[in-house]
């Protein structure tokens, strides 16, 4: 079982030596356990932060260990009533080729149909980072038809979702992004009613004006997801009592300080601005996940992937992630 490993903790940016890969035995299974062969590892802004040993909502990554992470699989062999070999299933078997799973305790594992879903979705759009644009969506920025929803990394996996669901609700969707490509793929195959491109614009005042022209009504609701420049200038362009739905803030992961150019505008447009963890609201996740399931399944959502190849590319195809230079959900397929 080859397995990649935190080895040491990043000073500033990330690198690939922070990662090592190891082999190892699969050991035998006890009563209660399955083997799980992973398809795909799903990689995450999130597991940057986990990399320092900073006190936050999570526990750090632990030194020496397997790096945590969702996977989609099949299981192998199994010794739990609940799972029979050939089970589709999604959990948290980390960054290795199998891992053993304790079936019965509550969310390690579930069971998905594949029928109208490709497996790799469960990591995406029907897992996790859907369920995080249904929860900023619905539960904080509330939206009513007509509106206006702006959301940044529009291209990428939670961005894409929010856009399905906006538009759902009979919003009017707006992406910011980074570069042609993925502006163009955001509004001709996600159905955004427009997408800019923040590299084409030096400072948030140039990006409020483009924005200005893509949001004649102003801006209802924002999911935002990078924060510096970009936040800044959807802030010069939000209405009076407008809601924003702080899901990520992927500009400052490095550790560089980002600040807040207007936040008198907070105040001076009576704004909410909410920052929430999909991981602590499980209750909406089976809601969430049926509306997701049912946009993928009938096309009406069309999630894109960046695929990197074998279980040794993942630091890369992680680090380069953080840059952006994913094109939709960044996973990892195994052999
Ligand atoms: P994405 O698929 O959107 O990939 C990350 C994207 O971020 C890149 O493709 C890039 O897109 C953009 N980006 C990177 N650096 C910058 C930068 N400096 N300035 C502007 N954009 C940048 O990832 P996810 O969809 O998985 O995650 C999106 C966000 O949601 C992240 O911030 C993540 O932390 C957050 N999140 C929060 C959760 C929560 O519970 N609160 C749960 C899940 C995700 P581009 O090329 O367009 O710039």
């Amino acid at each position: 079982n080859k397995q990649i490993l935190l080895d040491n903790r990043p000073q500033a940016e990330a690198s690939a030596s922070n990662f090592k890969l190891v082999t190892t035995e699969t050991p035998p299974l006890h009563d209660g356990q399955v083997l799980v062969r992973h398809h795909f590892l799903s990689l995450d802004p999130y597991m940057r932060g986990r990399m320092n040993d900073a006190k936050s909502y999570a526990a750090p990554q632990p030194l020496g260990e397997v790096m945590q992470g969702g996977t989609v699989g099949e299981v192998v062999e199994s010794r739990s009533p609940k799972f029979k070999a050939g089970d589709k299933v999604v959990g948290m078997g980390g960054w290795q080729e199998y891992s053993v799973v304790a079936a019965d305790q509550p969310g390690a594992l579930r069971k998905v149909d594949t029928t109208h879903v490709p497996l790799s979705h469960y990591l995406g759009a029907v897992g996790m980072p859907g369920v995080t644009a249904w929860y900023g969506l619905v539960k904080i920025i509330q939206p009513k038809e007509g509106q206006t929803i702006v959301v940044s990394a529009a291209s990428g996996a939670v961005g894409s979702a929010l856009g399905a669901l906006a538009k759902a609700r009979g919003c009017r969707a707006v992406g910011i992004a980074g570069g042609p490509d993925k502006c163009k793929y955001v509004t001709d195959e996600l159905g955004f009613d427009a997408c800019i491109d923040y590299k084409q614009h030096a400072d948030a005042g140039s990006l409020s004006k483009a924005l200005k022209q893509a949001c004649p009504d102003g801006i209802h609701g924002y999911f935002e997801n990078v924060g510096g420049m970009v936040m800044d200038a959807v802030m010069l362009r939000m209405n009076a009592f407008g809601r924003i739905a702080l899901c990520g803030m992927i500009a400052g992961y490095d550790g560089k300080p980002i600040p807040m150019a207007y936040p008198q505008l907070i105040l001076t447009n009576r704004l909410t601005v909410e920052g929430f963890i999909v991981s602590e609201h499980m209750d909406v996740w089976p809601q969430a996940l049926q509306e997701l399931g049912t946009l993928v399944g009938t096309g009406k959502l069309r999630p894109r992937e960046s695929v990197a190849q074998g279980l040794e590319s993942a630091p890369e195809a992680f680090l380069g992630m953080l840059k952006g230079r994913n094109f939709g959900k960044q996973l990892v397929k195994l052999a």
